[in-house]
């Protein structure tokens, strides 16, 4: 897929979001970043490292510690490496605007090949600050493709019952709440405005 499709859909003097890869190169170690972003509709983006670019999808519920949970997981344009740490706000007007924390981030390990991602079924284990343990993606009908995904968690020791999303709702990175950045954005915005008018 490459970065065209990110770049095409956003305007880089407007948005604060990185243009390219700030990153010559990476350790052998895959990052993975979940980020939480209140777009129109609140969901969390998983992105994990393959083949250079953040391979991403949106998963409106957010990720499960549940293994009974199969969380739908629509996958989403390529994103630049350095994306991994953007936690800010997208203006108002541009693709994606709202607020973005940085929910979970670490590295993560295939189980069996990256070959099973083109294959539409990737099995990794995730070694995250809130996500741990093993993981299935699955696409969704034989129809290589098809952007609806699956997410679910594998029965390991790092399986919980309870909703990860709501016991550890802040960023990883600020230990900020997503809707703290709102309200410090709406009050800097408001200041400037004051400002603007004397
Ligand atoms: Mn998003």
């Amino acid at each position: 897929m490459g970065l065209e499709t990110y770049r095409s859909k956003r305007d880089f003097d407007i948005t604060p979001e990185p243009e390219r890869d700030r990153y010559a190169q990476r350790s052998k170690d895959r990052l993975f970043v979940v980020q939480k972003h209140a777009a129109s509709h609140l969901h969390y983006d998983l992105r994990l490292e393959i083949d250079g670019v953040l391979k991403s999808w949106a998963v409106p519920k957010g990720p499960s510690l549940d293994p009974r949970d199969k969380r739908l997981a629509i996958q989403v344009e390529d994103h630049p490496l350095s994306y991994a740490d953007f936690e800010g706000m997208i203006p108002a007007g541009q693709y994606g605007a709202g607020a973005v924390i940085i929910w979970d981030k670490g590295t993560w390990t295939p189980l069996r090949g990256l070959d099973d991602y083109q294959r539409g079924r990737l099995t990794f284990q995730l070694h995250g600050e809130k996500l741990r343990g093993a993981f299935t993606l699955v696409r969704m009908g034989s129809d290589s493709s098809n952007k609806n995904w699956l997410l679910m968690k594998q029965s390991d020791e790092f399986a919980r019952s309870e909703s990860v999303v709501e016991r550890s709702p802040a960023s990883i990175a600020s230990g900020m709440q997503i809707e703290e950045l709102i309200a410090q954005n709406r009050s800097l915005a408001r200041r400037r405005k004051d400002k603007s008018r004397q």
